[in-house]
């Protein structure tokens, strides 16, 4: 591997130039002593400064699973730059926006039929939760305000999205938030180890009806669930929980929402999570995968009548039904990049490409078991996470051990808290798996 200053020298970077980015979500200290850096990518790989080709074991950060720099969508992206490169996005519309809109209500299950642009996985949320609440008030439900989430939900970084998730030092840091309230994640110690769909844990939604006794469902506005945890180290769900949830939910009138920032668009096996568990939410939202990663774009998706109760008593018809959106919803490169997109998912048929890879893959990771500080392995599709037993007094060292010895030996995973997540880009074969998993396997047995 290269020292610090050849990786420097190879970019052209000074070090004023690596002090002056703050990294999101990264150690920018270890970073900054220790600089990884990708200079293009191609495909299942990416090349790093030293020019060595890096197996890309989490699609981007589940972005990308169509594969890199796929010339059909650089060229969409490309002709669309130079036809419009921007509209307004607010009371002026342009074709590609109500093409995509359209394209994906059909990629969705049946009765999610309305699509409101955003930019991310985080705004998604933001939406998601501030249509919930204005819907009750609309339809005159004032107090329906509170929040359910659940404890280890990943809904990104905005204010809505850290309250109603459930990983503690995403929320520490920053004081007050919504008001919300959790319940259980599905680990349960049983289920250790089980590949796919744990058979146990339905029965932990009775804790959600204990709390719709506790505050009323009068006071609460949606449940948010990912249906299958993905930042959280790939949690999926037990047989028989998503429905469970999904009637108690229609029985107390509180909306359903399904985050499918990581499980829409092919990662299960199946267009989206609801799909593939057959249960569909009120409001879903999307991201990453719906641009194969390439320009920045998110949806709200929800049914037909709820875009109505805001049509229905929007006032005068040149008022606006919510005074809610961003300046790049629907962005013109955005919705180039999405139509291309799903055409390349559509006709390499990659979704039911994941669905025959996901059994190899299942056996191939599971394989790891018995390895030293491997304390449990789940995996759904291409998606896998391992826990990783912590070190005395150190508990993320070892996953980031893991993650930079799978980076020397040729493979990007990635690691967060006590875990290792794969996610592997759909066009996989099997050889790629088994040399992540034994790259995997063998950085494991390296620690000391
Ligand atoms: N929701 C889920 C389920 C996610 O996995 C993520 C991103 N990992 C987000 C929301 C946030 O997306 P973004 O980083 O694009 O804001």
């Amino acid at each position: 591997m290269q020292s610090k200053s050849e990786v420097l020298a190879s970019c052209n970077l000074s070090q004023e130039q690596l002090d002056s980015y703050w990294m999101p979500y990264t150690a920018n200290r270890e970073f900054k002593k220790n600089p990884r850096m990708i200079v293009s990518a191609e495909g299942k790989y990416y090349t790093d400064a030293e020019g060595r080709q890096v197996f890309d074991g989490l699609s981007g950060l589940w972005t990308c699973g169509a594969g890199h720099s796929r010339p059909e969508i650089t060229e969409a992206v490309s002709k669309q730059i130079a036809q419009l490169d921007y509209s307004p996005a607010f009371q002026f519309g342009h074709p590609k926006a109500f093409e995509l809109a359209h394209r994906i209500t059909d990629f969705m299950p049946d009765g999610m039929d309305r699509v409101f642009f955003t930019n991310s996985g985080s705004e998604s949320v933001e939406t998601a939760l501030k249509v919930a609440r204005a819907y009750w008030r609309k339809k005159g439900h004032g107090t329906k305000n509170r929040f359910i989430g659940r404890v280890k939900g990943y809904h990104g970084v905005n204010w809505g999205g850290i309250s109603v998730g459930g990983i503690g030092p995403n929320k520490a840091m920053f004081g007050p938030a919504l008001e919300t309230s959790h319940i259980q994640h599905t680990m349960l110690p049983e289920n250790l180890f089980c590949k796919g769909m744990p058979e146990t844990g339905a029965h932990l939604i009775t804790e959600l009806e204990e709390m719709i006794a506790l505050y009323d469902a009068s006071n609460i506005a949606a449940v948010i669930v990912e249906p299958m945890a993905g930042s959280a180290g790939v949690i999926p769900p037990p047989v028989g929980y998503l429905k469970r949830l999904r009637e108690v939910c229609t029985k107390h009138n509180i909306l359903l929402i399904f985050d499918e920032v990581i499980t829409g668009f092919g990662r299960m096996g199946s267009n989206t999570g609801a799909e593939e568990f057959g249960v569909t939410p009120d409001l879903m939202t999307i991201a990453k995968q719906v641009t194969n990663g390439t320009v920045p774009m998110g949806a709200m998706i929800t049914r037909k009548d709820v875009y109505e109760t805001f049509m229905e008593n929007g006032g005068p018809e040149y008022a606006l039904e919510i005074p809610h959106g961003y300046t790049y919803s629907g962005h013109p490169v955005a919705c180039a990049a999405g139509l291309a997109a799903l055409d390349v998912l559509e006709n390499d048929q990659l979704v039911s490409r994941v669905k025959s890879m996901a059994p190899y893959f299942e056996e191939s990771v599971h394989s790891l078991k018995g390895t030293q500080y491997i304390n449990d392995i789940r995996n759904y599709g291409l998606a896998a996470g391992l826990t990783i037993e912590a070190a005395p007094g150190e508990p993320m060292l070892r996953p980031y051990q893991i993650a930079m010895k799978c980076w020397e030996k040729g493979f990007y995973v990635r690691y967060g808290g006590d875990m290792i997540q794969l996610g592997l880009p759909f066009t996989v074969e099997k050889e790629e798996i088994d040399s992540l998993i034994n790259a995997l396997g063998e950085s494991i047995r390296e620690l000391d």
